[in-house]
C-alpha cells in the first residue's frame, strides 16, 4: 500500500486529498455504487436469466453499433469527470496522475459493477493511439489530441494493414508525397476497426518511394472527414461490419499532422504494437472466469458434467484462465517495479486466443448440433457468435503464428 499523500487539485469536491490506496478505493466504490448497479456474482448465474450473448463481435446495424459506442463513451466520460477515467495518466492530459497500482485496483473494483461493455474502437483510442501520441507527438499535438482521446470525446482508428501488408506490415505501399507544407496521401488500407465512427486516423505511409520495407515509412494523423477518404464497411461472418476498407485518393494534410520524424514511422508503429500487446494482457475474453462459469453452467444444464471428455475440457479451461490471470499479474508486477513490458505481452495474447479456441472446442462438444441450429433455446445457439468470432482474435493484433515467431526468436533466442 502506498503511504504517500497524493494531493489532487482538480478532482471534484470531497476528493481534494487522496491519501492511501484503501481510501482511494473506498471513495471509488462509493462513486461506483452511485453510478452503476452491482454485478451479480457469476457463481449465482441463473440459467435462462438475462442476456445469453457471448458474442465476441456483435451482429449490429450501423445505428445499433453507434449507440453501443456512445454508451461506452458516456461511461468513460463519466469516469473521466470523476477522476477515474485515466487514473495513471498525467494530469495535464486528463489523467489523475496516480500510480498504475491504483488504476489496476480500480479496474478490479469496477468489474464488480454492471457498466457499459467496451468496444474495440474505444480500446484503440484509449490504449493504442493515445499512448502513441503521448510518446511521439510534439507539444502541440499532445495538447490538441490526447485529452479529448482520453475522454473519448474524439474517436480514432488505426490505419496500418493493407491488402498486401498485414503480418508483413513493413511492405506497406500507401504513399505520402510532400507538396510544400502539405502531404498528399494515396492508397488503400483494410481491416480498419471502427473507421466509420472515427474522427481521426493514425496512418502509416511510405514517404520515400525508393525505400524498401522498414525504412522510408512515416506516421501521420489524418482527419477521417478529409476530402478523398472513402470508408467501405466489410461484412463479417459474425454478421456485423465492425471493420472496413479505407480508400485514400489525393488526401491533403498539413505537415503539422506528421507524427514523429520523416522516415521514423516504423519506430512509431513498433511503439503502438507494444501497447497493443500490453492491452491484451489486461483485457477480458475467452479465458475469463465469467466465460468459464457460463460453459460450466451450460454443461450442467445439458447433463454433460459426467462425460469424461467434457470434464477434461472444463478442467483445461479453468487452468487456462488461472494461468492467464497469473501472467497478467506478472506483467503488472514488472511494470509496477519500473520495468519495461516483457514477453508476457506475446504470451498473454497467445494464452487469450488459446483460451478462446479451447472454449470453442468445449462448447462444440457440449452443444453438438445445437451450436449450428437455432432452436430458440436460451444459452445454446448464442455460442455460435463466440465460436465464429474467436477466429478474428487469432489474427488481430499480430496473428498467433507471428506471436510464436516473436517468442521463439526474441525470448527463446531460436534462429529465424
Ligand atoms: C478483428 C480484427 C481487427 C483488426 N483491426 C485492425 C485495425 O483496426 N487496423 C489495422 O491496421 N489492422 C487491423 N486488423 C488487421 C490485422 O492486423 C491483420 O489481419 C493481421 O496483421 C494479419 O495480416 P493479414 O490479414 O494480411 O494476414 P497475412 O499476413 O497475409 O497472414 C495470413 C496467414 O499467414 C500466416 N503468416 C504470415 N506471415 C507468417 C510468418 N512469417 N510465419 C508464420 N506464419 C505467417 C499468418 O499467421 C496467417 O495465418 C484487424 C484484423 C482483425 C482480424
Amino acid at each position: 500500500m502506498h503511504s504517500k499523500t497524493f494531493v489532487k487539485k482538480d478532482l471534484p469536491p470531497g476528493r481534494s486529498t487522496v491519501t492511501e490506496l484503501a481510501e482511494f478505493l473506498s471513495q471509488a466504490e462509493q462513486w461506483l455504487e452511485a453510478h452503476a448497479p452491482r454485478r451479480k456474482p457469476t457463481a449465482e448465474l441463473q440459467w435462462g436469466e438475462g442476456s445469453d450473448s457471448v458474442a465476441l463481435f456483435r451482429n449490429l446495424s450501423f445505428e445499433e453499433e453507434r449507440a453501443h459506442i456512445d454508451e461506452t463513451r458516456a461511461w468513460q466520460q463519466a469516469k473521466s469527470d470523476a477522476g477515474y477515467g485515466s487514473i495513471s495518466w498525467p494530469e495535464e492530459y486528463g489523467g489523475a496522475g496516480l500510480p498504475l497500482s491504483y488504476e489496476n485496483a480500480f479496474r478490479r473494483l469496477e468489474s464488480g459493477f454492471q457498466t457499459a461493455s467496451t468496444h474495440e474502437a474505444v480500446g484503440i483510442t484509449l490504449d493504442l493511439v493515445a499512448p502513441t501520441v503521448l510518446a511521439w507527438g510534439d507539444d502541440a499535438q499532445r495538447a490538441r489530441y490526447v485529452r479529448p482521446m482520453r475522454r473519448t470525446d474524439e474517436m480514432w482508428c488505426q490505419l496500418f494493414s493493407e491488402p498486401g501488408a498485414g503480418s508483413d506490415l513493413a511492405s506497406l505501399s500507401t504513399r505520402a508525397r510532400r507538396d510544400g507544407d502539405e502531404w498528399v496521401l494515396d492508397g488503400q488500407k483494410v481491416w480498419t476497426s471502427g473507421a466509420q465512427y472515427a474522427d481521426f486516423g493514425y496512418i502509416l505511409c511510405r514517404t520515400d518511394p525508393t525505400s524498401e520495407r522498414h525504412a522510408g515509412i512515416t506516421a501521420f494523423i489524418v482527419p477521417m472527414d478529409a476530402p478523398g477518404i472513402e470508408v467501405r464497411p466489410l461484412r463479417q461472418m459474425t454478421g456485423g461490419s465492425s471493420f472496413n476498407e479505407v480508400f485514400l485518393t489525393d488526401v491533403r494534410i498539413p505537415d503539422a499532422n506528421r507524427l514523429g520524424p520523416v522516415g521514423d514511422g516504423w519506430k512509431v508503429a513498433i511503439t503502438t504494437l507494444g501497447f497493443e500487446r500490453a492491452s491484451v494482457t489486461k483485457g477480458g475474453g475467452g479465458g475469463s472466469v465469467g466465460t468459464f462459469m457460463r460453459v460450466s453452467a451450460l454443461s450442467r444444464h445439458l447433463g454433460r458434467n459426467d462425460d469424461p471428455v467434457v470434464r477434461q475440457q472444463l478442467a483445461g479451461l479453468y487452468i487456462d484462465g488461472r494461468l492467464r490471470a497469473l501472467t497478467a499479474q506478472r506483467a503488472g508486477a514488472r511494470l509496477k517495479a519500473g520495468g519495461v513490458p516483457g514477453p508476457e505481452g506475446s504470451i498473454g495474447k497467445l494464452q487469450w486466443t488459446e483460451g478462446m479456441r479451447r472454449t470453442s472446442d468445449c462448447v462444440s462438444t457440449i452443444l453438438g448440433p445445437r451450436l449450428v441450429a437455432d432452436s430458440g433455446e436460451w444459452g445454446t445457439y448464442a455460442w455460435s457468435e463466440f465460436v465464429l468470432g474467436a477466429a478474428g482474435y487469432r489474427i488481430a493484433g499480430g496473428s498467433d503464428e507471428i506471436q510464436k515467431n516473436i517468442i521463439a526468436e526474441r525470448v527463446l533466442g531460436l534462429p529465424r
